[in-house]
């Protein structure tokens, strides 16, 4: 059939404001194509957590193109074979995809097109996962900004992101090409399944993006300039895994956030304090464009001679949310039993592993990356980076956060710590942070034996701060 052309759906799953297929539709019929090309990331291929996003996100990308009649066709293999052959099959000359920005994606695109060229079809590559594209927000000097708030500033002088695009209208190919089933790829844990209760929480794909925006910005948003850092508060947009597979694109958030602007005048400072948060994933993802060893090494080189500690016993009690502070098992739990943590708590566990325990923040970003639904390659490390001290624009790594100050401030009533740590719930507040502060008879009385029911804290806070300390002293020392 003559102008048939393929989509390469890749992390961009869903149909509106999705400029390559907006062009692949309007130049004839589409054959929408996804392919599991196990070689592809390494070591960050999808997690455990996000494999389970894109799951759910296929299958709603085949609900929304089977109401137009069309098959979403699923392949594995090696990308740029894969796309080949089917579009032999199909008589495709032109493959339509969105740009990515991983540090392979230049190589795997680079390799598409020349394979695809093999059979006289091309490649046809347009932007539709960021706001601003990286090349195009640069300093004064035209070098990568490496601090945030003059890299936003630069971007909001840019032209405005346009207007998003309608989901358009397809048609498809006569003939349907094989399909793998998705149930085959087993994306998604069976024995155990620790993720039985998700679907209660979430709803991926393109629905459901809409759905969490707008009742962020219906009910919630007024709240978030001064609650987003609340844990037991719904003052955030949870959006964060639909933007990560890009169930929503960044264009659809920025424009309904502007309209929201217009009808909530009392909200506007809150609206653009959510606005600068999207920037900040537009900030991870210039820094992992223009540095692409982001995820693997220190950004800061002095940080590769840290002494970091080799302790696995340390580590699986971070992971397990067996640490002895409230605040930290809170967090890690959270995690472990829904893919999603709050910001601030991430903050605060990152800030535990890499300086009261001293181990690596590439082994908390390699446990957040199997563990969260939105693990994503520029915002994970960004975070750990900034948090351990070692990254662009971080935190200076001697700003130590104390757990339990933290938790005082952010969890001071302690609902989102009774929430996910149950066996020290019927502590008063006052102790709810620091257990072991707790006179004999409260714990008693609260069902709370330390170091049976519940850990004795693995650290002390002092003690430990002042190793870490130490430790970033070696730093300092060097040139
Ligand atoms: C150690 C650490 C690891 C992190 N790992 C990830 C990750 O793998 N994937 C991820 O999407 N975010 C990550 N973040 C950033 C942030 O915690 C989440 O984006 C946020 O908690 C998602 O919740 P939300 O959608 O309710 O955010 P909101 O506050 O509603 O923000 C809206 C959107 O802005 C973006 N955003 C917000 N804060 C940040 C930030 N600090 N950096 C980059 N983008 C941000 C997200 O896309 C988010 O959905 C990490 C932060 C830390 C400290």
């Amino acid at each position: 059939m003559a102008d048939v052309s393929l989509y390469w759906f890749r992390d961009d799953l869903r149909l509106a404001d999705l400029p390559g297929l907006a062009a692949a539709a309007e130049a004839g019929p589409v054959v929408p194509v996804f392919i599991r090309d196990p070689d592809l990331g390494g070591e960050w291929s999808p997690g455990g957590a996000s494999r389970w996003w894109l799951h759910h996100s296929l299958v709603a990308l085949q609900t929304s193109l089977a109401d137009q009649g069309i098959d979403l066709t699923l392949r594995s293999g090696a990308t740029a074979e894969v796309l080949a052959e089917l579009a032999s099959e199909v008589g495709a000359e032109r493959v339509y995809c969105s740009r990515h920005y991983q540090p392979w994606s230049e190589t795997l695109e680079k390799s598409v097109l020349d394979r695809l060229s093999t059979i006289d079809a091309t490649l046809k590559r347009y932007p539709g996962t960021l706001l601003f594209e990286p090349e195009d927000v640069a300093t004064g000097g035209g070098t990568p900004f490496k601090v945030f708030t003059p890299f936003w500033r630069a971007c909001n002088r840019r032209p405005e992101p346009h207007y998003p695009l309608p989901p358009p209208t397809l048609t498809g190919h006569g003939k349907t090409p094989r399909s793998e089933d998705i149930t085959d790829w087993e994306l998604t844990p069976s024995l155990p399944n620790w993720a039985s209760g998700w679907n209660d929480l979430w709803q991926p794909g393109q629905l459901g993006a809409q759905e969490a925006l707008a009742r962020f910005l219906n009910d919630h948003v007024p709240d978030y300039g001064d609650g987003r850092d609340i844990p037991s508060e719904p003052n955030t947009s949870r959006l964060s895994p639909y933007l990560r597979y890009g169930n929503i694109s960044p264009r659809q958030v920025w424009h309904a956030a502007q309209s929201a602007k217009r009808e909530q005048a009392d909200a506007v400072g809150s609206i653009d304090k959510f606005l600068s948060e999207i920037g900040w994933r537009e900030f991870c993802y210039h820094l992992l464009f223009h540095f692409p060893t982001m995820p693997d090494e220190a950004f800061n080189p002095k940080f590769s001679f840290f002494p970091w500690a080799d302790n696995a016993e340390r580590l699986a009690a971070w992971q397990t949310g067996q640490t002895g502070y409230p605040i930290v098992d809170a967090g890690m739990r959270e995690l472990w039993q829904t893919g999603f943590m709050h910001n601030r708590v991430r903050m605060v566990v990152a800030s535990f592993l890499t300086k009261h325990l001293l181990l690596n923040w590439r082994q908390g970003e390699a446990w957040f990356w199997d563990c969260l639904l939105d693990a994503d390659l520029a915002s994970n490390a960004c975070g750990w980076q900034w948090v351990g001290g070692s990254g662009a624009d971080a935190s200076p790594y001697f700003r130590i956060f104390n757990p339990i100050a933290q938790g005082e401030k952010f969890d001071k009533t302690g609902g989102y710590t009774r929430r996910w740590v149950p066996e020290i719930a019927g502590l008063p507040d006052q102790y709810l942070h620091k257990p072991w502060e707790a006179p004999a008879d409260v714990l008693a009385e609260a069902g709370v034996a330390l170091g049976e029911t519940y850990p004795s804290p693995m650290v002390d806070h002092k003690t430990a701060r002042e190793a870490a300390l130490e430790a970033y002293a070696t730093l300092k020392a060097l040139a």
